[in-house]
């Protein structure tokens, strides 16, 4: 079969709520857009959002607030141009959302209603009861549809058109019959979401397996800030599966096997309304120290009972629903176990206010944009404020697609040859024909179990360094691996291999960059560097991939502003 090259003003790779935001906006302006995406659009992680989007709506908040709150969360690592920007047109986000049909929940006055989240000053997340991404991702498709822009659902990309600094389209292929193409633009965004698939206890849809990470990576361009790792408190005991943060909102109850509400060791102030990464923390710490509950003392329990009945099945109603299929809990009855999950990645594609990709932190790629989770702009710096994150897909997405609209008539086109697709032709070969002795389950698991011991919520050089040489190991016996499944229709045992490939090559990221960042900052815990390093680590982290593999790393500026770095306590 040849090859078929098909030709776009715009490729966007991921239908989530980045994606489609930035398809409505390009749509809008008329231009010639194609979405690629593994999964259908409203399978994306954005629908599993549960609790809320945050915007400064109310009387007694202000933009300023929400901007201080973010900035304080992120440790200071975050980008404050950025934090300003995404803050200041968070009411505007909301509207346009609104407008386009998004149902969020009401006060009885008829407002909208907002809830309190960790590290927030004010109740200031936005929501449609727990299901305020599907609410989000469900409106923003239709609209998008109406529009016609075209979608390619279930095709997987593979490889990004990248020559002399300009990005010139991708490679993806069909799952449906393995048939591939190329997808030649003058300009591609990457909205492809989170990466929280590196570890065993995750909350993140089988699908977040950080691909564009990895694809870019392998350019040799850089990544951005990956150490950066979000674990979310609240996962189901075992499986990980998310218990939204709107538990704590509404006001859950952590609790140890002593019966002791150990929050109040941890931060007495905001005691569970603390941001993720103290609670997650302190969760943790009971379980090593034996506090734990449940047949195997890896978990401790939040206590809902106190809201009764009525509340919880108005404002939590999801929630209670996993607790019962995933662990026979039911939260109107009693407390229920949860531990720390794997949740968010604050790392990723580093690029500008405009989500313009960089070579480097001075330079940029040409025709080449990201954002939401995949992106590192950096409104989150060393730990994302919960509801924070579905607001920069939804803001960043839209943002992101006005600026495309206004630079891609200006951006050169360059015709693809199907000499552009041989390096994903023959890695399809290849996975398809190896008869190795490696199996893609065993690596994974080996992969997700080992980053969670040895890259997870604490860390030590010790610990770091072991997981380098585990990464080198898996690295090696990829090469070695076989798939059962030899068929071109459907095979998913090819997609599982090429995602491993892409697992294994960004944890180096998030390893070689937690092993050289000597010192404690927001989500990054070193026990052996308790300690926040302003002097050396108010920086972030560029790391690049070589030829062979290793992980080079250099530094780049934050851009501070306003709020003065200052110690972080709640
Ligand atoms: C359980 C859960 C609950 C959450 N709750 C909240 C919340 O209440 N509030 C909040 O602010 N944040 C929340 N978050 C985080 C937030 O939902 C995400 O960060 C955000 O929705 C990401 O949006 P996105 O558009 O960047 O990516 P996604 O929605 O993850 O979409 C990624 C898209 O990329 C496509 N894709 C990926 N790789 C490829 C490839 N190789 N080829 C083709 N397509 C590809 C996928 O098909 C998909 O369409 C939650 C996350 C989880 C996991």
């Amino acid at each position: 079969m040849s090859l078929e090259i098909k030709k776009y003003d715009v490729v966007i790779v991921g239908a989530g709520l980045a994606g489609l935001a930035a398809a409505r906006e390009l749509q809008v302006a008329g231009k010639n857009v194609a979405v690629i995406t593994k999964l259908h659009p409203l399978r994306s992680h954005s629908g599993a959002a549960q609790g809320g989007i945050n915007a400064a709506l109310s009387e007694e908040d202000s933009i300023e607030l929400h901007e201080f709150d973010t900035v304080k969360g992120s440790d200071y690592l975050a980008d404050q141009d950025a934090v300003n920007l995404m803050c200041s047109k968070a009411p505007e986000t909301i509207r346009w959302a609104e407008h386009m049909g998004a149902a969020f929940s009401r006060t009885e006055q008829g407002t909208i209603a907002q809830r309190p989240f960790g590290g927030q000053s004010k109740p200031r997340a936005c929501y449609a009861k727990d299901r305020t991404g599907l609410t989000l991702l469900q409106t923003i498709y239709e609209q998008m549809h109406r529009e016609n822009v075209k979608v390619y659902d279930e095709w997987y990309c593979m490889d990004l058109l990248y020559e002399d600094g300009k990005v010139n389209g991708v490679v993806a292929y069909d799952i449906k019959s393995t048939q591939t193409a190329i997808f030649n633009a003058k300009a591609v965004m990457f909205a492809t979401g989170g990466y929280g698939r590196a570890f065993s206890v995750n909350s993140n849809a089988h699908a977040n397996t950080g691909d564009a990470l990895s694809i870019v990576a392998r350019h040799g361009l850089p990544l951005e800030d990956m150490e950066f790792v979000q674990f979310h408190p609240t996962g189901l005991a075992g499986s990980g599966v998310l218990i939204s943060e709107a538990a704590r909102g509404e006001g859950g109850r952590l609790y140890n096997s002593e019966g002791e509400r150990f929050m109040e060791r941890y931060a007495k102030e905001k005691m569970e309304l603390a941001p993720r990464d103290v609670v997650s923390r302190a969760i943790t710490t009971e379980i090593r120290e034996g506090r734990g509950v449940g047949p195997n003392k890896d978990a401790v329990a939040i206590d809902l009972t106190h809201l009764g009945e009525e509340i919880i099945m108005e404002r939590l109603p999801e929630l209670r629903d996993l607790a019962i299929t995933f662990l026979g809990q039911d939260m109107i009855k009693e407390p229920i176990h949860i531990a720390a999950t794997a949740h968010y990645s604050m790392g990723g594609i580093p690029c500008n206010i405009d989500g313009q990709v960089q070579k480097s932190p001075t330079e940029l790629v040409e025709g080449f944009y990201a954002a939401g989770e995949c992106s590192c702009v950096s409104v989150h710096g060393a730990n994302r404020l919960g509801a924070n994150s579905v607001l920069e897909a939804l803001f960043f997405g839209r943002h992101v697609g006005k600026a495309i609209a206004r630079d891609v008539d200006g951006l050169g086109f360059k015709d693809a040859t199907e000499q552009n697709a041989q390096k994903a032709l023959a890695q399809l070969e290849t996975l398809l024909t190896n008869n190795g002795s490696e199996r893609v389950p065993e690596l994974r698991n080996e992969l997700q179990e080992s980053m969670t011991f040895d890259a997870g919520v604490f860390r030590t050089r010790e610990t770091l360094l072991r997981q380098k040489e585990k990464i080198a190991e898996l690295k090696r016996r990829y090469k070695d691996i076989r798939i059962d499944d030899k068929s071109k229709v459907y095979n998913t045992d090819l997609q599982e291999a090429i995602e491993l490939g892409h697992l294994i090559d960004f944890s180096s990221f998030i390893v070689e960059g937690a092993l050289a960042r000597e010192e404690s900052r927001g989500a990054h815990y070193r026990e052996d560097f308790p300690t926040r390093n302003d002097e050396k680590f108010l920086q972030h982290t560029f790391g690049y991939m070589k030829e062979d593999g290793s992980i080079e790393l250099e530094y780049a500026d934050v851009v501070l502003g306003k709020f003065e770095v200052k110690e972080r306590t709640y």
